[in-house]
């Protein structure tokens, strides 16, 4: 065992898995900006009153916060989620609005960890700042379901549900709080405190005994004003004119005290119900005035690329998808041709790689083979006297082919741009 292993709930990601991971970045970045979103690199630390400004009665801020004091005074944190920072940044530099913007990166928070759930962990996400339009909540939700498209997921449900404006969701957070009042202590431990600090939050519970006073309820469709049902209307509508299946779940409730009107998530059918939200999402007012901005009504999402990955292997789609090179330099005179030979290669845009410390033939042809290359590229005393390389395929039966060094370059261009293998 080494003295050192990563803390609990931290991964290393080896290649060729952290290929898939930034691929499903870049594809993330492709999709969204395509939509006219661009990218907001925020610090991985800010002052800890930003995260508390979400709210305290969410685990995120209460418990799970990695939080110190930095050398200069300051109560800091990692971020546990992004929306904060991006609210934090508007509040600070006041862009022009619509402001639509996306980020990546790792979040911190302090869970058990568990398959799917750690203390680092990967989102991406967007938000857009600005914009009432419930037409803006169906290009959001729209993008997350063309992302999840582009990856190859086929089982992933969207549910929706609307928590409606602010006094609406007081409203049925003191029926909700009546409700489950009334159940008293036939209600599990969990839940009865998660009552006092959220009783929206009680919904969530998986817990045996809180089930059925979760289905008997009071639904939040029966407290939206006018203005609400018409907004969520609009949104159902323009997610029907995409043709994207939903489904609207009255007891979704996402538990952040920010959200309203819309929100939303992604669950994938084939992960564990504890942890199958692979995503969501939702509308949020009141962050940014909070943060010391304009009143400003936002919406976004965040996907966590660690449980979406999970939802990958699942579906056996998006594998990794290593670099494959074209050639491995095999160089027994030294070593100096390879890295002018790999040089010229790489220079010329082909992916190469070579063998060091002058090892014999057999050791480099190993590890030509094992690099996976298509061709080896072989020097020798009689190829350096010659002015001529051996090219041989690693992948195929053909035979080896000797050519004149001078056209290494060409030849390799050639074979790679028409796919012909070299005999
Ligand atoms: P949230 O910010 O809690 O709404 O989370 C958004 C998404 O991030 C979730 O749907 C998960 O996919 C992912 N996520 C949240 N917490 C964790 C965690 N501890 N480990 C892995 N993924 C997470």
């Amino acid at each position: 065992m080494p003295a050192f292993q990563t803390s609990p709930g931290m991964r290393d990601i080896l290649p060729p898995e952290s290929e898939r991971w930034r691929r499903f970045t870049d594809i993330f970045a492709d999709t969204v900006e395509r939509a006219g979103y661009g990218e907001l690199i925020s610090p991985l630390l800010e002052d800890l009153g930003v995260f508390t400004r979400i709210g305290d009665a969410t685990d995120v801020v209460t418990k799970e916060m990695y939080d110190f004091i930095d050398k200069g005074d300051r109560h800091i944190a990692l971020r546990p989620e992004v929306t904060a920072s991006v609210c934090r940044s508007f509040a600070q530099h006041r862009p022009t609005t619509p402001w639509k913007v996306f980020y990546s990166g790792p979040n911190f928070r302090y869970e058990r960890p568990q398959r799917g759930r750690y203390r680092q962990f990967e989102q991406v996400g967007i938000e857009v700042l600005g914009v009432d339009d419930p037409l803006l909540d169906v290009e959001v939700i729209a993008l997350a379901w063309e992302f999840y498209a582009r990856l190859g997921l086929r089982q992933v449900n969207l549910i929706i549900n609307s928590l409606g404006e602010p006094d609406d969701r007081a409203r049925y957070v003191e029926a909700l709080r009546a409700h489950f009042d009334q159940a008293g202590s036939a209600l599990s431990e969990q839940s009865r405190s998660t009552l006092i600090r959220n009783p929206l939050r009680v919904l969530d519970s998986k817990r045996e005994p809180d089930q059925r006073f979760i289905e008997s309820a009071p639904q939040i469709a029966d407290f939206h004003s006018p203005e609400a049902a018409e907004h969520f209307e609009s949104v159902c509508a323009g997610m029907s004119a995409l043709h994207i299946p939903f489904e609207v779940e009255p007891k979704l409730v996402r538990g952040l005290d920010y959200y309203r009107r819309t929100i939303f998530e992604f669950q994938g059918e084939t992960l564990n119900s504890a942890q199958n939200a692979l995503g969501g999402g939702g509308r949020y007012d009141g962050l940014v005035e909070a943060l010391g901005g304009p009143s400003t009504p936002g919406i976004g999402f965040a996907l966590g690329v660690d449980r979406t990955l999970l939802a990958c292997d699942d579906e056996g789609v998006f594998g990794p998808e290593p670099t494959e090179l074209d050639a491995f330099v095999v160089d027994v005179t030294g070593g100096l041709h390879a890295t002018e030979i790999t040089a010229d290669l790489r220079g010329a845009g082909l992916a190469a790689d070579r063998g060091y410390d002058n090892r014999s033939m057999k050791a480099q042809m190993k590890l030509a083979n094992r690099s996976g290359a298509q061709f080896a590229v072989i020097i020798g005393d009689d190829e350096v006297s010659a002015g001529t390389a051996v090219v041989k395929p690693l992948r195929t039966d053909d035979e080896q082919i000797t050519i004149a060094r001078s056209d290494l370059i060409a030849h390799f261009s050639q074979d790679t741009t028409t796919g012909t293998d070299s005999s």
